[in-house]
């Protein structure tokens, strides 16, 4: 299909023909070689914006007030309000408050340090608990967090010390 944004199929008196809204001109179909194409950008992509942006603002934290910067550093530039606990317990922490605030290079550390990451997860377990119990921390996340990063701690000095 044809995505070229000035290109139409017209139709006049029973006949259909390409049009060109830039050189204002019935054409060929030769958008593909012409210096001037210019794709469509999809509409599909504001309605997501949007859906984000409104799912966005209805996010809160238990423990940070305020999700317009890094909870590591500060930062205020390209913040996202990351979820917690993640796959299929992503709606679980928005509902529950399992959100922080994460700067780009904090949000892929996030992702690629799982020390970083399990310490994340056992503050909010930790947060959570504070004012629900442990039992219902276990019922909404099924993992004890607390335990594992406790586990990966042992893990890591086992390593050093096989390697020392
Ligand atoms: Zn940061």
């Amino acid at each position: 299909m044809n995505s070229c944004k000035y290109f139409r199929l017209r139709h006049k008196q029973g006949r259909s023909y390409y049009y060109c809204t830039l050189k204002s001109r019935i054409i060929g179909n030769e958008c593909s070689s012409c210096s001037f194409i210019e794709y469509r950008t999809r509409n599909t992509l504001k309605k997501t914006t949007y859906k984000h942006s409104k799912a966005d603002k209805e996010r809160y934290s238990i423990i940070y007030h305020d999700l317009t910067k890094c909870a590591f550093d500060n930062s205020k530039t390209s913040i996202e309000k990351n979820e917690v606990f993640e796959g299929s317990y992503r709606q679980t922490s928005i509902r529950l408050g399992m959100v922080i605030p994460l700067c780009k290079t904090h949000h892929d550390l996030f992702h690629n340090d799982r020390y970083f990451a399990l310490s994340v997860k056992n503050e909010f377990q930790k947060a959570y608990i504070k004012n629900h119990s442990y039992d219902e921390f276990i019922k909404e996340f099924k993992i004890d967090y607390h335990y594992l990063f406790e586990e990966y701690k042992k893990m890591l000095k086992q390593q050093k010390k096989t390697r020392d």
